[in-house]
């Protein structure tokens, strides 16, 4: 997993970007990232830097319906630090082995039975 600065593009790791406090920012101010297909195409920095938020203070995160394979849904889970990760997708993802659950299954097939 490589993690860089969006500004200067300094390099960090995967450690750095778990265990910094909030959105992970480099020492010039700019926002480190997974090194992924960039966020800034399909969602505003706002709204990204308050999902990252979301997901860091989240106890428990629930993933459905995304093969985890398209981002920005697939990089947004890097940020999670709970213990507590369940996946449901109809498919396996390649985060199965981070999940402590994981369904394969139709999303409607679960919640219809909460
Ligand atoms: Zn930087």
């Amino acid at each position: 997993m490589r993690n860089y600065c969006t500004r200067c593009r300094k390099s960090y790791s995967a450690e750095f970007v778990r265990d910094c406090d909030g959105v992970p920012r480099c020492s010039c101010g700019g926002i480190v990232k997974p090194d992924v297909v960039l966020y800034e195409e399909s969602l505003d920095q706002q709204t990204m830097e308050k999902s990252i938020m979301a997901i860091r203070s989240a106890d428990m995160l629930i993933v459905a319906g995304t093969s985890l394979t398209v981002y920005p849904a697939a990089g947004l889970i890097r940020y999670y630090r709970g213990r507590r990760l369940v996946l449901i997708n109809r498919d396996e993802t390649p985060c199965d082995d981070l999940a402590d659950l994981v369904l394969h299954t139709r999303l409607g097939d679960v919640f219809s039975q909460l």
